[in-house]
């Protein structure tokens, strides 16, 4: 039986899961969310395009995919992970995961979902038109609301250090 050790708190390792999700759904893995169901991944380039890979992963299934050469030599000029290592990752997932039904990834109940203004970095407010869930541990979520957007100022949440910055 093999031995299990935990190496990473779960929420961090979550938030990290997390970051990694936002390379297939807006990053430089984006092409693999046309394979329809929750993935992550990294893309990797190294410098003259020696080597390009991605190591990616579903909630079940991980694989990585590394293409170059034995010798030290370049793939070609814009050879990437996102366009050369890629594809072949997205061939590998789609046959592997052809018959498993599509599964999210869960987040640990140490982390809350916050929803935040993508440019100020702060809670959203009811006028914030960018804004992207983010994963805190909890106790760690941002306490200010963000008012750099919008007219109206009014708020369901309040903070006690909130600033009318429109005011000033
Ligand atoms: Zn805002």
């Amino acid at each position: 039986m093999p031995r299990l050790l935990q190496v990473l708190h779960p929420g961090v390792a979550y938030q990290v899961c997390a970051m990694l999700q936002g390379v297939v759904t807006s990053g430089t893995g984006g092409r693999a969310a046309s394979l329809g169901r929750p993935l992550a991944g990294k893309t990797g380039t190294t410098q003259k395009s020696w080597d390009a890979w991605f190591v990616g992963f579903s909630p079940n299934l991980l694989a990585g995919v590394w293409v170059g050469f034995d010798e030290v030599q370049t793939l070609g000029s814009g050879e990437s992970g996102s366009r050369t290592a890629l594809p072949i990752w997205m061939d590998f997932m789609q046959n592997a995961l052809e018959t498993v039904p599509v599964e999210e990834f869960v987040p640990p109940e140490c982390l809350s979902a916050v929803l935040i203004d993508k440019t100020s970095g702060l809670l959203a407010g009811p006028n914030c038109e960018k804004t992207i869930t983010e994963y805190f541990l909890l106790g760690t979520e941002p306490q200010r609301v963000c008012t750099a957007h919008g007219r109206d100022q009014s708020s369901s949440v309040t903070s006690p250090d909130s600033t009318d910055w429109d005011s000033m």
